[in-house]
């Protein structure tokens, strides 16, 4: 039997419903949950993500600034927007979209950032506070995104051995933290694999969740999966389709009609752990809000 889809499109359509009234009783008690994204220079891939957080933000009905400097912009310049935006009352959350321009040097940026402001979760005060389990963290949205996917659809974490492979400061490691948590959603064995790792397919069949971000279209085959078990992709990866209006399509780093006769549940692309991403952004900007209006 194919293996059962985790639909992260219904998944994430479920929890930003449930985000929504938390939204209206914030903005009753005169606080607008507010998220900006700071965009330098004109990467094209860059602005699509921008414009879909900017919409996503405004469609839950928080409010949404997003500021666009251009390519030349020093590096000054960029810190001294982190800094207006550290001191701005209406922004609880906002982020540097990455990449940036060679010229700046993105660790000074992120160490900018209010921690209590860092919804992205790269700053690393929230990267140690997830590493040591500190529930108040705010985590990276992507690997924050997968572990929710598995909790909601009712994918056995606890015990289980996860394996993922990449070790990425964005997804892997991260990923690895969350799910070594000592509470709901934690409490797995997790292996940690990257590009020298030695025998690869015999460690990723060890998996009862797999779960892999390493940026190489259909690169997991079949023979690589435990049978029975679930399957994660994070991968996204533009392969050239003539027959598309675009001229390509998006595929994971798992082939997935291979996998789906394997496993018995798992994550398309698109339609994934993607939307999962943006939704935990305005998770954690709520979560800043509400932090602030607490305080
Ligand atoms: P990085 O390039 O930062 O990291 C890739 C990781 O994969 C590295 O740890 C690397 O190992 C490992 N790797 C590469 N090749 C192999 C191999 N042959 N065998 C084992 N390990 C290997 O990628 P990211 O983590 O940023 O992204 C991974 C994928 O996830 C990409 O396709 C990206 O587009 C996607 N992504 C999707 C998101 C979403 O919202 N859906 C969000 C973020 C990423 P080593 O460390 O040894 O080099």
């Amino acid at each position: 039997m194919p293996a059962r889809i985790i639909s992260g499109k219904d998944i994430a359509a479920e929890m930003r419903a449930e985000l929504e009234p938390q939204v209206v009783e914030l903005k009753q008690r005169g606080i607008t949950p507010g998220l900006a994204v700071v965009l330098v220079g004109e990467d094209p891939a860059s602005q699509v993500y921008v414009r879909m957080k900017a919409k996503a933000c405004e469609k839950l009905g928080m409010h949404s600034e997003t500021i666009t400097l251009p390519e030349a912009t020093t590096e000054d310049e960029l810190l001294a927007t982190v800094d207006r935006l550290n001191a701005n009352p209406a922004i609880h959350g906002f982020l540097v979209q990455l990449p940036l321009p060679d010229h700046i040097d993105s660790e000074r940026v992120l160490l900018r950032i209010l921690p209590t402001k860092d919804v992205d979760g790269f700053h690393p005060e929230n990267v140690g506070r997830v590493a040591v389990g500190d529930p108040t963290a705010f985590p990276p949205a992507t690997p924050f995104g997968v572990q929710h996917l598995l909790m909601r659809s009712g994918v056995q974490i606890d015990g289980s051995h996860v394996v993922i492979v990449g070790r990425s400061n964005i997804v892997g490691r991260p990923m690895a933290s969350l799910l070594l948590q000592r509470r709901k959603g934690g409490n797995a064995t997790v292996t940690v694999c990257h590009s020298h790792t030695k025998n690869l397919p015999d460690v990723t069949r060890l998996g009862d969740i797999l779960i892999v971000a390493i940026g190489k279209a259909n690169f997991v085959t079949g023979d690589m999966i435990r049978p029975g078990a679930v399957v994660i992709d994070v991968g996204t990866n533009r392969v050239d389709d003539p027959a598309s209006e675009k001229g390509y399509r998006l595929v994971g780093d798992v082939d997935f009609e291979a996998a789906q006769q394997v496993a018995s549940a798992i994550t398309p692309v698109p339609g994934g752990v993607g939307p999962m991403t943006i939704t935990m952004l305005l998770y954690n900007t709520l979560q800043a809000a509400r932090r602030w209006a607490e305080n």
